[in-house]
């Protein structure tokens, strides 16, 4: 497979790109510790999103690793994980928020935040903040008590940790190097994103939406 886009996400922003069926997205923490929040929609019919419902419901498991598929509202295939050097997601917490930071954390003032990035990066896309759903939290550590509290701890993963997965079907995915003090043990870091499928298949289908160079409209930070 060749390396089609190789992106470095600086702390506290997002981006989005398209990724076509059969191309692998690798999400990259470089210093450790560092989560990063993944949505997708189909491509081909934006109203079509990650689900959290149904990806736990057919997993049977809220811990997602290798093998498990991530599906769609439709209950379509989205997503494959083919690689994860971690073990430990969290796919129940939706992307920190202004309005979590202000409820949770009573901060005033504006506060950088993981919806903001996505909202701003899938906007060209013709994707409304309103359908930003429940996202999959890469690295992110939950810990659920028998008692159902959950408790965010610092995240497991080390420098140079990986998760892969596979499109299953043509995607607009946003991703983020999460802005939440509490996710990311305190400090803010980069994460890096590539993607590697094979350039012949591309070829063949053009990407709406995307300028020549393969870049939307957003810059991946502000
Ligand atoms: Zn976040």
């Amino acid at each position: 497979m060749t390396l089609l886009r190789d992106l470095h996400l600086e702390p506290q922003t997002g981006t989005a790109l398209i990724v076509r069926q059969g191309e692998w997205l690798e999400i990259i923490d470089p210093e450790g510790e560092q989560v990063s929040d993944l949505i997708s929609f189909a491509h081909d019919d934006r109203s079509e999103w990650l689900s959290s419902g149904r990806t736990i419901d057919y997993a049977n498991t809220i811990y997602l690793t290798v093998g498990h598929v991530l599906y769609s509202n439709r209950s379509r295939p989205m997503w494959t994980i083919v690689e994860d050097t971690v073990g430990r997601h969290d796919f129940l917490l939706t992307p920190c928020s202004p309005e979590m930071f202000r409820i949770l954390y009573k901060t005033t003032g504006h506060h950088p935040s993981c919806f903001e990035n996505l909202a701003r990066s899938l906007e060209p896309f013709g994707i409304a903040a309103d359908a930003i759903p429940t996202t999959l939290n890469v690295f992110m550590n939950v810990d659920v008590l028998p008692t159902g509290e959950l408790r965010i701890q610092p995240p497991r993963s080390r420098a140079g940790d990986r998760l892969v997965l596979r499109a299953e079907m043509d995607l607009v995915a946003g991703i983020t190097a999460c802005s939440a003090e509490l996710s990311n043990n305190g400090r803010f870091k980069p994460i890096d994103v590539r993607l590697h499928g094979d350039r012949a298949a591309r070829a063949k289908t053009p990407r709406s939406g995307e300028s020549p160079s393969g870049v939307p409209a957003t810059p991946a930070s502000e």
